[in-house]
């Protein structure tokens, strides 16, 4: 049978063919067979329970989900020319979460090209090319995208026309709003002149920032002052999971221009989307033309609607904030033995655990955390500049008795190291 093949047999054919793109989790791969709600079910006959996973934020397999893929499969899928009803009425209940002036939207397939669009939209408002992004940032995997993720590029000087700027944690946070001030009037003595802002606004690469809520505030106003747009990358916090409303920009009291997002959109179904207002979009299309193939195609707007169903009717937004309100303060109340917790940070379900020793990151902390949860039939990663700190991002599906087994676990493994 297929379960049987060894997993280092899987790597093999995985290396020969796929090379060295090909990115993997832990020394010893986990060979994953089925799914379920906030578990993985391994070629062992082992279950995992899935603190890591933000795209299937709905559950894993969800069966509405599953139902809606099949359903819509059966029927109809098609490039994006055409007229079909699911993507209107997705388009609709979609911006229905989002208030005036972001009342347009166009599909992609992935948080990468939303992005990229968003920098387009930008540039084509603005007539200026420079960027302003914090210092271990992640958008994605095109060229320009690339550009403002500091985290793809380490070690190498940042492209000329992007300014980074430390993340609101720690230092970072008081000083946020001045430094980005300073990166606009950088940009704009340079030939580049000033776009926009880009940013995750729960800063999950960058170690999860959500802090106090509004912290955004001025360095949005700063960056409309200068004539640049604010881009808002929702594709981690956006869909409920920072537990305080659909989007993680709400939080902060800001009004964005451009609005990205991806993963959890579909629930493991390749499909994004730029949201923003008919002026901005209309600037863009006459600069240049727009065309998605697979874009918001009926069978990925079928699995987007069923899952903005999931979340309004079992309360997902209100079950992040519950939920991540209940493992936040057990998080905090943890036994700090030997000083290994420096912060614990977040909002809904988006928490980071930061790692210190002796006052400074403590990677090999957050590494030997991984591993021994890992043991423990936990599954979870690490963020930040110095990857130091322990993301948990599980589907938004989670309940309270899940994240007493990760606090649980993860007390355990700290009493140890
Ligand atoms: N923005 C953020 C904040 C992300 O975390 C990611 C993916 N990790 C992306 C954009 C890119 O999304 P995708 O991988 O779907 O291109």
């Amino acid at each position: 049978p297929p379960n049987s093949t060894p997993t280092s047999r899987l790597v093999e054919r995985r290396q020969a063919t796929m090379g060295p793109t090909s990115v993997l989790f832990y020394e010893k791969p986990l060979h994953v067979v089925s799914a379920e709600g906030v578990w993985l079910q391994t070629a062992d006959g082992a279950r995992y329970l899935d603190v890591y996973n933000n795209v299937p934020s709905v559950g894993h397999c969800n069966p509405r989900v599953v139902k809606a893929i099949a359903d819509q499969a059966a029927q109809l899928n098609i490039h994006t020319r055409y007229l079909y009803d699911v993507v209107h009425t997705y388009a609709e209940r979609l911006l229905a979460t989002f208030g005036a002036p972001l009342d347009k939207v166009a599909f992609c397939c992935t948080g990468s090209e939303a992005n990229d669009l968003a920098l387009r939209i930008a540039t084509a408002a603005t007539g200026k090319r420079g960027f302003v992004v914090t210092e271990a940032a992640y958008h994605g995997n095109t060229a320009a995208v690339t550009d403002v993720s500091p985290s793809s590029r380490p070690g190498k000087p940042l492209a000329p026309h992007i300014r980074a700027v430390p993340a609101p944690i720690g230092a970072g946070l008081e000083a946020f709003a001045s430094n980005v001030e300073a990166a606009i009037a950088d940009l704009e003595r340079s030939e580049f002149g000033f776009a926009g802002l880009i940013v995750d606004t729960i800063f999950s690469s960058d170690g999860v920032a959500a802090d106090p809520a509004g912290f955004l505030k001025d360095a949005v106003e700063a960056t409309h002052r200068a004539g640049g747009l604010f881009i808002a990358d929702e594709v981690q916090p956006g869909f409920g999971r920072t537990g305080a409303a659909m989007w993680g920009f709400v939080r902060h009291g800001v009004a964005p221009d451009v609005v990205t997002m991806g993963k959890p959109m579909g629930n493991g179904m390749p499909i994004a989307g730029v949201v923003s207002s008919a002026p901005l979009l209309k600037a863009f299309a006459d600069s240049t033309g727009y065309f998605n193939t697979f874009g918001g195609n009926p069978v990925t707007t079928a699995a987007a609607l069923a899952v903005l169903d999931e979340i309004e009717e079992r309360g997902l937004v209100a079950n992040a904030a519950d939920v991540g309100g209940h493992l936040l303060a057990r998080l905090r109340g943890l036994t700090n033995r030997r000083g290994q917790i420096g912060e614990v940070r977040g909002a809904g379900l988006y928490l980071g655990v930061d790692f210190v020793r002796d006052g400074a990151p403590a990677p090999e902390t957050a590494t030997r955390v991984i591993n021994a949860l890992r043991e423990r039939k936990i599954l979870i990663g690490a963020a930040g500049l110095y990857g130091n700190v322990l993301k948990i991002r599980p589907p938004l599906v989670f309940e309270r008795a899940h994240a007493d087994m990760l606090v649980d676990a993860l007390d355990e493994v700290l009493a140890e190291g």
